[in-house]
């Protein structure tokens, strides 16, 4: 008898997670602290290791119709506008990774995927308070007090994860890393000095940079384009002071617990970019400034399940996003835990999930921190920015391994 799988979150990792147990004959119920599945205003860039596994499940075609395909990877001088190095993206990127490269709306990932979920088990409004192991099986409690027994609880609910408190114990989260973020949509025809729109662009200079891509797809008309502005500091947020790469959690590291966003006064965030190049400032100012967010870096955690529960996704490993791979390693977990579900019986099954799938995205996570420090270097760092122009040139290469990599397996569980 196939066992019975809760999982709390349905965001694209527990969406995905869903989707593959539910094709595969397996009873799985999804709770969702949200209403209703939308976030206004927020992008995501998918790469063919991501991709790959949303085509095997069936839900690609109707995907890429809202997603956009960019057509190069460019890195420029953030101030000269200089193009330091470029990686060809649409069919080229498509034919040698055998999957695409999507720009998309966070909203409509999360709707296609929760459209392919079967609506009777997917509990939207129904957020997790509490989760207790009950040796052969687990039980969560609801808000209104409820409590549901499965054979296996999946921790999908995100960075700031309540099973993970149950898995690690409280304390043990995400920490702030030291950079913060603003974000915005622009409309393209908004942006008259912009070179390349239709490709995904990083902009770097000394203690910040601007990564854009397009992003709808034919459904929305490629017209409008993601930005993601990223600054050094401020050195403390709320009362957590950041860390350096945070492996080991030495003096002063903090979990970062539910810190939010800041507002900051207007004007903050194109003063940061004073002397940029003209299409930087143009796309910064085309919109209000969002709020401030702290970019958040999970220490490697000891345990990835306690008994029945296991977790994944951003609630095991939220990871800096300067390579775009958080949702992409929420998809590969949510592939192979299903996978793994599916050909053992759950305690094998928990047990194989965390060998499968630490190294990984242990190996994403430190490359992701290390991108960031290249973006970021100071004029006077002549060495450094040679090593810098260097990486950019060999970045698709250097980095196949993420995009090439295929998360699912007929490999035997033992
Ligand atoms: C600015 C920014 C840009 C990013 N860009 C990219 C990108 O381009 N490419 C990429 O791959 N990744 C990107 N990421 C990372 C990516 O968004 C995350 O890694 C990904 O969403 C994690 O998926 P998840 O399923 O683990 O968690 P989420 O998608 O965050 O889903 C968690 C879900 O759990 C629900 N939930 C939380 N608590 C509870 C509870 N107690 N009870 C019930 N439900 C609950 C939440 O409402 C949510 O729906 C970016 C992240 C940031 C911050």
């Amino acid at each position: 008898m196939s066992p019975r799988i809760a999982v709390v979150g349905a965001g694209i990792g527990g969406l995905t997670l869903g989707i593959a147990l539910q094709r595969a004959g397996v009873t799985v119920d999804l709770y969702e602290r949200a209403d209703e599945l939308r976030e206004v205003g927020a992008a995501v860039a998918l790469s063919a290791n991501g991709t790959r596994e949303l085509y095997r499940l069936g839900v690609g075609d109707a995907l890429d119709r809202v997603s956009t395909q960019p057509t190069e990877l460019v890195y420029r001088d953030g101030r000269t506008g200089e193009r330091i190095a470029a990686h060809p993206g649409g069919a080229d990127y498509r034919a040698r990774f055998g999957a695409p490269y999507w720009g998309i709306h966070r909203v409509d990932l999360q709707q296609t995927l929760a459209g392919a979920v079967d609506r009777a088990h997917l509990h939207l409004g129904r957020t997790v308070t509490g989760v207790v192991d009950d040796g052969d099986g687990a039980t969560i409690t609801l808000h209104d007090g409820t409590t549901v027994t499965a054979d296996v609880v999946v921790g999908a609910d995100g960075v700031h994860s309540v099973v993970r408190d149950h898995v690690c114990g409280p304390g043990n989260g995400p920490v702030y890393s030291g950079t913060s973020a603003f974000r915005g949509l622009v409309e393209r025809s908004d942006l008259p000095s912009l070179p390349d729109p239709l490709a995904i662009q990083f902009w770097a200079g000394p203690d910040a940079h601007l990564l854009h891509y397009p992003m709808g797809g034919a459904a929305r008309g490629d017209d409008t384009i993601n930005f993601f502005a990223v600054l050094r500091g401020p050195e403390q947020w709320g009362d957590t002071q950041h860390r350096g790469e945070h492996a080991d959690r030495g003096a002063g590291a903090r979990d970062a617990g539910h810190l939010g966003n800041l507002e900051v006064p207007a004007g903050e965030l194109l003063a940061a970019f004073a002397g940029w190049h003209p299409a930087v400032r143009e796309m910064l100012a085309a919109v209000d400034q969002s709020p401030r967010w702290p970019l958040l870096s999970q220490p490697p955690l000891i345990r990835w399940t306690r008994g029945r529960v296991v977790l994944i996704g951003d609630a095991c490993h939220a990871m800096l996003p300067h390579h775009g791979q958080g949702a992409n390693q929420s998809i590969e977990d949510a592939v192979v835990l299903a996978h793994l579900l599916t050909s053992a019986d759950p305690d094998t099954a928990l047990d194989a999930y965390p060998r499968r799938r630490r190294a990984r995205t242990r190996a994403v996570a430190r490359s992701a921190w290390e991108t960031g420090t290249l973006l970021h270097l100071p004029d006077d760092d002549v060495d450094g920015l040679k090593v810098r122009d260097a990486r950019f040139e060999s970045y698709l290469d250097a980095n196949a391994w993420v995009h090439e990599y295929t998360a699912t397996t007929t490999e035997e569980v033992a």
